[in-house]
């Protein structure tokens, strides 16, 4: 049979759908992108999106366009929190929970469609099993995401993620440097620690996520290693000192911080107040003064009045972070947040999108200061992919700066210096250099064939 999947979401749904991949094609199926003619699609589904019901009809009528008898399975944390209301979508024939997403080829025997929907769905409590997942975000080999922890035990009070996942778990500690090891060797130059709540790791023998950054600094991978987000009372000051140091880990951060007022930060149920993220930022940047930063906030949480959003905005313009992700609230069934915004209406919508377009151009600003700040530096690239339009290869820096470079088609998708030049703000400009002198390399190393002219600085 062939099947095709769509992934809604997260680094860590798509990790996890090439997992279900590999468990379709280990049960005798061909996996066909998505759009092709197909027997099956299995969409994989977000719960953090605002439209995740809307999101989800149209895939399945796009799916069913080009192939209308095909079945129609539905999984992922929305399908695990609602999957009445994904059952009555039109063209779903069965919803999976989450204890059941790794197991669909066993569960349905026949992939038809069906009268009724079907739905595998049971309830989270109690302990789950971790169920391994790793997947590349490009056909290039280039970056791979390896999930090392799931579900969460914090109760922010706006977020459905704990009700969707289940409780913490991780990946034994043993097995981390034969993944790291794996990735290595499958020729990877980078991969991204990954997880829903990745400094919460416990290993069932108990050892900590500063114990994973520690290992894997021993293990000297000849690959770049990033940590994906981490919440920040769980960034330790050994896991920073250590990043500083290394020569394996990135120094790029991805720290969520949700409010800059610690009245809405206890609200939120929030492990940490507005001044201890300051303090945090600050440690890191004089520690890594290269550092890239990136801060989620959540704009127009029900207790946030127009004094904490100020308070908020003049919080982040003084803090040394290179970007924001913004985010909108909006209320979720079953949080305690949503029954606030029962009680007193909670923020006008017109409201939460000011201050959410306030906050976007703050992060441009910030971004754009950052690159700037990069211009003139020698950094790492791994090239990633080369635009037919413009013909330039991009890519990301050690330090999560977008660059973009001239180079022939047939370069080869290795780790490369480059110059950054000039900046617009959405990337920078960059040169290849030659290292030759320097590293006993040549470019003719990173180029496989062709005729390629070093630009002269
Ligand atoms: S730390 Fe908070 S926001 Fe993050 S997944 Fe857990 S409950 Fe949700």
């Amino acid at each position: 049979m062939n099947v095709s999947f769509y992934t809604l979401g997260c680094k860590l749904n798509y990790a996890e759908t090439s997992q279900l991949q590999r468990t379709f094609e280990q049960n005798g199926h061909t996996v066909v992108p998505f759009g092709q003619p197909t027997d099956a699609v299995i969409i994989n589904t977000c719960t953090v999106t605002d439209n995740a019901d809307k999101e989800c009809r149209q895939i399945i009528r796009r799916a069913l366009r080009v192939s209308p008898e095909a079945f129609v399975g539905v999984t992922g944390c929305y399908a695990q929190l609602q999957p009445e209301e994904i059952a009555s979508i039109d063209g779903v024939d069965a919803v999976f929970g989450a204890k059941e997403k790794f197991k669909i080829p066993e569960l349905v025997r026949e992939f038809r469609k069906f009268d009724t929907p079907q739905c595998f769905v049971d309830e989270l409590d109690g302990a789950l099993d971790f169920v391994e997942a790793q997947s590349s975000e490009t056909d290039s080999r280039t970056r791979a995401f390896l999930k090392l922890q799931d579900g969460c035990d914090y109760k922010c009070s706006f977020c459905t993620i704990p009700l969707a996942r289940g409780k913490s778990r991780a990946m034994d500690f043993s097995l981390i440097p034969e993944k790291i090891r794996h990735l290595e060797a499958s020729g990877y130059h980078e991969v991204v620690l990954s997880g829903i709540n990745l400094g919460d790791y416990e290993a069932p023998s108990g050892e900590t996520f500063t114990d994973v950054v520690r290992l894997i600094e021993t293990l000297q991978p000849r690959l770049r290693v990033r940590i994906s987000s981490i919440e920040p009372n769980l960034l330790t000051k050994e896991i920073i000192d250590i990043i500083a140091e290394s020569n394996v880990f990135c120094h790029s951060f991805h720290i969520p911080l949700q409010s800059g007022s610690s009245e809405v930060l206890r609200q939120m149920r929030r492990r940490y107040k507005a001044e201890y993220y300051r303090d945090l930022i600050h440690s890191i940047k004089d520690a890594m003064p290269d550092a890239a930063i990136g801060a989620d906030v959540i704009v127009g949480f029900p207790t946030e009045a127009d004094a904490h959003f100020e308070e908020t905005f003049a919080f982040l313009h003084e803090l040394p972070v290179s970007y924001l992700h913004v985010f909108s609230y909006s209320e979720r069934e079953n949080t305690p947040a949503a029954e606030f915004s029962a009680q007193t209406g909670g923020v006008p919508m017109h409201k939460r999108a000011e201050r959410s377009k306030r906050l976007r151009t703050l992060s441009a600003k910030k971004k754009f200061d950052f690159y700037r700040g990069e211009c003139g530096t020698i950094r790492t690239v791994i090239p990633e992919q080369r635009s037919a339009e413009s013909g330039l290869w991009s890519g990301w820096t050690e330090n999560y700066v977008r660059v973009e470079f001239a180079a022939p088609p047939s370069l080869v998708q290795a780790p490369m210096q480059v110059r950054l030049l000039e900046t617009d703000g959405e990337t920078v400009r960059a040169v290849l250099i030659d290292t030759a002198a320097e590293q006993g390399n040549t470019l003719s190393s990173a180029v496989s064939h062709g005729s390629y002219i070093p630009i002269m600085l």
